[in-house]
């Protein structure tokens, strides 16, 4: 290919006009506006890895950041920080149908999945297996196999997907035994976006007496859910929350179990300002808190969540469902032909909101994609392009380009100017 690529948008091509009617019906399409802007010509499809930045949020640190920490200095602790992880906390609970008191802000998914999991197996003594499956994010496999040993030799059972697209879910049912202590599985698959009937296997771990532990990194603030009679979950507020690299995660606790947190810090303390020496953990959800609070980033969480509340997760979802349908109808008729095979639930009642195609030259495509494409998805080895597609910023005609721009860089000239070796981060 000589010169540019040709960035669209793409009228004549298939699928055009569902693109221009759908925007146009799109309840939640004013929300675009509400982001920092990116580079014109930029598609960004990667919202469930880095959610955007919320123009709001620029706004709320900078008076953070001036007023509270740079004028009211430590006086701030007492008016508006102390009680903040569990305030966002209180602001997720109903994005995930949890009751208030029993969310809080704190750590990263991986530090909140151990401390859960521990605390779970600690409630289960006598049982010495925990469940779960190869679909799940390997953090997680890594985080429970960890909290096994440290809490006395608990081991894993992963169970396997047949294709890497649906999750095992009749294979996990069997797998619940009265040896099993706790399920933990992610929501919403971080590969193919497979989406786990969350109240099926909740009731089938709790009939059998094992705890269940939810990963909600990929479905929170996209799926909507009751965690009900589920026991705990985890998951990250920088993905389709939008809170900002390396935010906070949260954790959930059902506020009808007591339980322990392995890392007893002041923070978790029933009265931390007694500085007593004796432990003594809290009576409610602050007892997964451990030591001083990020504030900076847990404010930026605050706007974040703000503009998902305001949006409902209902709409988000309805738009989400018609946006992956729409790609998976167009990737099917467009990319198929040019090796291309969807990768994720082609039923939408069993999929999350990003959409996981394969091609055997994924990694040269995705190279091509962000440089000459102007369209960032990202890439999971071996095969695998990820689109997210983020119900508050992206749009049916986003979709539409940036499968016709994929069709057209593929071909072995420009193909041929990426390397097959991986970089350090993909
Ligand atoms: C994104 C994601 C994580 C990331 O964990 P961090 O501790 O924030 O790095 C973990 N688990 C799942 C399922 C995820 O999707």
């Amino acid at each position: 290919m000589t010169g540019p690529l040709p960035l669209g948008p793409f009228p004549d091509a298939a699928g055009y006009a569902d693109a221009v009617q759908a925007d146009l019906a799109d309840p939640l399409a004013r929300f675009r506006d509400h982001f920092a802007p990116t580079e014109p010509d930029l598609i960004y499809l990667d919202g469930n890895s880095l959610g955007r930045l919320p123009s709001a949020t620029v706004d709320h640190l900078r008076r953070v950041v001036d007023h509270e920490w740079g004028r009211a200095l430590i006086r701030s602790w007492g008016e508006r920080w102390w009680d903040l992880a569990r305030e966002v906390g209180d602001s997720i609970a109903p994005l995930i149908g949890a009751p208030a008191g029993s969310v809080v802000a704190a750590d990263s998914t991986t530090v909140g999945l151990f401390k859960l999991a521990w605390g779970a197996l600690q409630e289960r003594p006598g049982r010495s297996e925990i469940v779960t499956d190869d679909m799940n994010f390997p953090t997680d496999v890594y985080v429970l196999g960890a909290a096994g040993r440290a809490a006395g030799g608990a081991t894993v059972t992963i169970i396997e997907s047949a294709d890497g697209v649906e999750g095992p879910e009749e294979a996990i049912l069997e797998a619940i035994t009265p040896a099993t202590a706790l399920v933990s599985l992610s929501h919403v698959s971080f590969k193919s976006a497979y989406l786990y009937d969350m109240a099926r296997i909740t009731a089938a771990a709790r009939a059998a007496g094992a705890l269940v532990l939810w990963d909600l990194s990929h479905s929170v603030g996209v799926v909507p859910m009751d965690l009900g009679m589920a026991d705990m979950a985890v998951g990250c507020t920088y993905k389709y929350l939008n809170g900002g690299p390396g935010a906070p995660a949260f954790v959930y606790v059902n506020p009808a179990l007591e339980v322990d947190n392995p890392l007893h810090g002041w923070w978790g303390h029933e009265s931390p300002f007694s500085f007593d020496l004796e432990y003594a953990a809290a009576d409610s959800i602050a007892r997964f808190q451990t030591g001083t609070m990020p504030i900076l980033s847990l404010s930026a969480i605050e706007p974040a969540v703000a503009l998902v509340a305001e949006a409902g997760v209902p709409a988000i979802r309805a738009k989400s469902v018609a946006l992956t349908d729409y790609l998976i109808a167009l990737a099917d008729e467009v990319l198929g032909p040019l090796g291309f095979t969807v990768a994720s639930p082609r039923s939408s009642a069993r999929r999350g909101s990003h959409v996981s195609l394969r091609h055997d030259d994924a990694w040269r495509i995705t190279q091509a994609m962000t440089d000459v494409g102007r369209v960032v998805p990202d890439f999971r080895d071996p095969d695998n392009i990820r689109l997210g597609l983020a119900p508050l910023y992206t749009s049916f005609l986003d979709v539409h380009t940036a499968v016709h721009r994929m069709a057209t860089l593929m071909n072995d000239d420009l193909l041929n100017r990426y390397p097959e070796a991986r970089g350090a981060v993909t």
